[in-house]
């Protein structure tokens, strides 16, 4: 049995037959002549046009309008003129028809990813995949890819309408070798809910892996190819146990999240990605606790600009329908580095220049963040947080950044919301010891405990030789949340747990029992959470037990 680490798309198991999807290549260069090759295109073209209008029409009914959009959008760019004219001029130097098609959506793709406008830039992947396609139907290839029996899909990495394309009852799951977490494919994996894994290293996609025996365990993010009888049997029967609760649960949707003694909380959706949050309604989440703004950054090739930024925004907000929407203000350094910010190598980047202080010492990217921000607050519940607070100057300064963005925005007469609450993470020592002072400052905390567990027990939180001794149950992390739960309270405001440890079954009656408002968890967490929730009696729960 041969044992790969991957990172996790979508949860669940998979065990059945792997069918490899092959990434196109172009071996045919020369052409037979430039008129014969044109008309290939051509029809290769009509080929596409008429199976994205099926594609179309299958995820409208399956998924709906918006995720539809997307091969309206590939429809018009297969038929739009400045694509042939590339095709044309490439087909100039007496190339084949395939080599003419993927150069002039290279050409293309290039052209959009430097463009300031957002939308555009997207545009780039899109331009490739129609490129791609068309390329296939030249290759008397797209047919090719099918599925005739339930697999599991292995590849490089999918194009989206591929997917879209296949029988969803046929897929098992799908393991995306070189592809992220958040391409366009993996979020629409996502909504999908088909188990999948992405990001593996050392592993090689080739044709030999067809038909191979396999058990994808998307839950622990990992792939054994060619596994024994006995883990054949123990996946077999953590496959069933997974599907019978996720039936189950679908009990406690549209349900309130209570205590068996009817306190109140919430379970908040923690995302990366704006599209996430079609995810976290289907997942009938309460609001949005995190959305990580940084991964807008970090999938983008420059500085994001405020109209991109916003557009990001304004779709979480507006996919929640007035729900609470928290955007934390960007956090890069440390483990999260991005080329353009051009930032140092440092020592110990865990406590280096990042988050806030990034924002305080280039404060006209703040500003632009800060501007989109107050924008999109115009058009639902949105709510921001500041990362990695250790100060009240630092509170004061993100307080006349914010007056600055309103500022700006009054003078361009834009809409946005005066009252948005500003509040901050809990996820330094600091933070939590000045609590009683940062309470009346701030419209809310979210306790950080991710950090907040590597910044108190001073253990790396990414060292891989530390995991055992990475303890965020420790007596000392439970005391500061419970010393920042009292802190915020004694204010009025509200207080919540964004961190890993917020759906820790052994920490949830503690949480209940010290009052914590609201819990914030992966989106396919919500339903499983309001269950257990729904167990525990807070009048039984000893907060001694927790911090003595
Ligand atoms: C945390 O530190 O607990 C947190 C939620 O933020 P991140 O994991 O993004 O640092
Ligand atoms: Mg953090």
């Amino acid at each position: 049995m041969r044992t790969y680490k991957g990172l996790r798309v979508f949860e669940g198991y998979a065990l059945g037959k792997l069918k490899v999807y092959e990434t196109l290549k172009v071996e045919k260069i020369v052409g037979i002549g430039m008129d014969e090759e044109f008309k290939r295109f051509e029809q290769a073209r009509e080929e596409t046009i008429q199976a994205l209008d099926k594609s179309f029409m299958e995820t409208l009914s399956k998924l709906g309008e918006e995720e539809a959009q997307l091969f309206e959008t590939h429809k018009l760019m297969a038929e739009d003129l400045d694509f042939e004219d590339a095709v044309k001029a490439e087909l100039m130097g007496n190339v084949s028809a395939e080599y003419a098609v993927l150069r002039a959506g290279e050409e293309l793709a290039t052209m959009f990813s430097s463009m300031d406008d957002a939308y555009m830039k997207e545009r780039a992947n899109d331009v490739k995949e129609v490129a791609n396609r068309i390329v296939s139907f030249l290759k008397k290839e797209d047919k090719g890819f099918n599925l005739t029996e339930p697999s599991i899909i292995i590849c490089d990495d999918l194009p989206s309408s591929e997917l879209m394309k296949l029988d969803k009852n046929l897929i098992l799951g799908i393991i995306f070798v070189k592809g992220g977490a958040n391409s366009h494919v993996s979020i629409l994996t996502r909504m999908l809910e088909i188990p999948a894994i992405c990001s593996i290293e050392d592993l090689e996609v080739t044709k030999d892996l067809d038909g191979e025996y396999s058990i994808l365990d998307a839950s622990g993010a990992q792939l054994l190819i060619g596994p024994e009888m006995k883990s054949i049997t123990l996946y077999a029967q953590k496959k069933k146990e997974y599907e019978d609760n996720k039936e189950r649960l679908k009990a406690f949707k549209g349900k309130p999240t209570l205590t068996k003694d009817g306190k109140k909380t919430m379970i908040y959706s923690n995302i990366a990605s704006s599209f996430e949050a079609e995810n976290a309604i289907k997942n009938d989440s309460e609001g949005i606790g995190l959305f990580r703004s940084e991964f807008i950054y970090l999938d983008s090739k420059d500085y994001p600009t405020e109209d991109e930024q916003f557009e990001h925004y304004k779709r979480v907000v507006e996919e929640m329908k007035g729900k609470e929407v928290i955007i934390r203000t960007l956090d890069i350094g440390a483990d999260k580095k991005i080329d353009y910010f051009d930032l140092p190598e440092e020592e110990n980047p865990a406590l280096g220049f990042r988050s806030i202080r990034i924002c305080l010492k280039r404060p006209e990217i703040f500003a632009t963040q800060l501007q989109a921000l107050y924008r999109a607050s115009h058009y639902g519940n949105l709510a921001v947080m500041i990362p990695m607070i250790i100060s009240e100057s630092e509170i004061d300064f993100v307080h006349e950044m914010c007056d600055l963005a309103k500022d700006n925005l009054r003078k361009r007469g834009l809409p946005f919301n005066e009252k948005m609450k500003i509040g901050i993470m809990v996820e330094t020592p600091s933070a939590a010891i000045m609590s009683d002072v940062f309470a009346k400052k701030v419209d809310f905390f979210s306790i950080g405990t991710n950090d907040l567990s590597q910044y108190t027990l001073a253990i790396d939180r990414v060292n891989p030789n530390l995991t055992a001794n990475f303890n965020p149950r420790h007596r000392s992390i439970c005391r500061f949340i419970k010393m920042v739960c009292e802190n915020a309270h004694q204010e009025g405001i509200t207080v919540g747990i964004c961190g890993e440890l917020a759906r820790d079954e052994i920490m949830l009656p503690f949480f209940l029992k010290i009052g914590i408002d609201e819990l914030s968890v992966s989106p396919a967490y919500t339903l499983s959470l309001r269950e257990q929730i729904s167990k525990i009696d807070t009048n039984d729960v000893d907060v001694d037990k927790y911090i003595y």
